[in-house]
């Protein structure tokens, strides 16, 4: 099964993507995870992300396909995956498909989860993540067990620079911009599911596994 997390940032893609991941069995690939990763060690293409992705821009479209068509490769990817940030442009979704078509293969689902502006700049404030695993709470939503530390490795949670307010009001303007176009060319081919991703975690999530039986 391949499925494809749509979505403003602070949405919950993150979150969903994961439980996807555990009932499904399929891994998480999430491309902020893999340049945030990239930043940590220190590496070439941490450093160039870094310069987009503390302005709230997006990595250019050839760095983001390359990292991602490599990771496709790899073994647990066989029986499918699912994607957190990625597609999220118009050319990034095409070069996608036409990978998959060399194969014979296509994306199963698109799921968008659906939150207004408002409630996002109200989340995002209250987002922490683990400097050390990158895993993500929320001091209201999503707490971690002992505030400020992580509760699957032990460090230090931290609020993102890239959730700081005025970062998020320009990651906003770049998903309507450049990533929401990308709702209709998936319902044009007929595999948009659209959630309310308001609610609970754990309803959200139970009305993704509807969508996906
Ligand atoms: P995320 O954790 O998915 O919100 O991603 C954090 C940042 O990484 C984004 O704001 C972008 O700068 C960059 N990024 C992640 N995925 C992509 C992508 N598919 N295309 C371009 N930039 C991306």
């Amino acid at each position: 099964m391949k499925v494809i997390m749509l979505g403003a940032p602070g949405a919950g893609k993150g979150t969903q993507a994961k439980m996807i991941a555990d009932e499904y069995k399929i891994p998480h690939i999430s491309t902020g995870d893999i340049f945030r990763a990239n930043i940590k060690n220190g590496t070439e293409l941490g450093k160039k992300a870094k310069t987009y992705m503390d302005k709230g821009e997006l990595v250019p479209d050839e760095l983001v396909v390359d990292l991602i068509m490599s990771r496709f490769a790899e073994d647990d990817c066989k029986n499918g995956y699912v994607l957190d940030g990625f597609p999220r442009t118009i050319p990034q979704a095409e070069a996608l498909d036409a990978a998959l078509a060399k194969n014979d293969d296509h994306v199963d689902v698109a799921i968008d989860i659906e939150v207004p502006d408002e409630n996002i700049i109200r989340r995002m404030g209250g987002r922490r993540a683990c400097t050390n695993c990158g895993a993500t709470y929320h001091v209201v939503y999503n707490p971690p067990k002992v505030e400020g530390v992580c509760d699957v490795c032990g460090q230090k949670l931290i609020l993102r620079d890239d959730d700081k307010p005025e970062t998020v009001k320009n990651r906003l303007n770049v998903y309507h911009t450049q990533t929401q176009p990308l709702i209709n060319y998936y319902k044009k081919k007929d595999i948009l599911k659209t959630v309310d991703g308001t609610q609970d975690m754990n309803k959200v999530f139970a009305d993704i596994k509807a969508v996906l039986g």
